[in-house]
């Protein structure tokens, strides 16, 4: 039976000399857990655990896991750390945006009060309203 992921030399973003890795995914060189070096590449979550985001940048490689318990296979995009950006700060422009989101999510579209909670996206409605709209229909 042929290997799934076999090894491959490759060009790779991180390095000039090419590196073994396993095959290509989705365009990308694939990597098995534990080959990706980690002063290099990172993916976003440990990116942002350092302070940093993608900068807009695109992933150089795909990371894969597998998870024998259920068989199935994980994959993870890989960042350059060297050319990832500092995270841009909380102003308090972007905290009043927030608040404003937010605040979009709790108002119901039937009554319009803000019922301290976030309303179901599948209706917009409050409990109440929904209750109501619910009794009418059956009547
Ligand atoms: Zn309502």
């Amino acid at each position: 039976m042929a290997r799934r992921f076999p090894w491959v030399l490759a060009a790779v973003a991180w390095s000039d000399a090419p590196q073994f890795t396993r095959g290509m995914h989705d365009g990308l060189p694939l990597l098995s857990y534990g080959c990706a070096p980690r002063d290099k590449l990172a993916t976003f979550r440990q990116l942002r655990a350092m302070g940093l985001r993608p900068n807009g940048n695109d992933p150089v490689a795909v990371m894969y896991v597998r998870h024998n318990g259920s068989g199935k296979t994980s994959f993870a995009s890989l960042y350059l750390i060297e050319t990832a950006a500092p995270v841009r700060p909380m102003t308090p422009a972007k905290w009043t945006a927030l608040a404003k989101a937010n605040l979009a999510r709790r108002i119901c579209a039937e009554c319009g009060h803000d019922r301290l909670y976030v309303v179901p996206t599948s209706t917009r409605q409050c409990w109440t309203c929904f209750e109501a709209a619910e009794t009418t229909e059956a009547a």
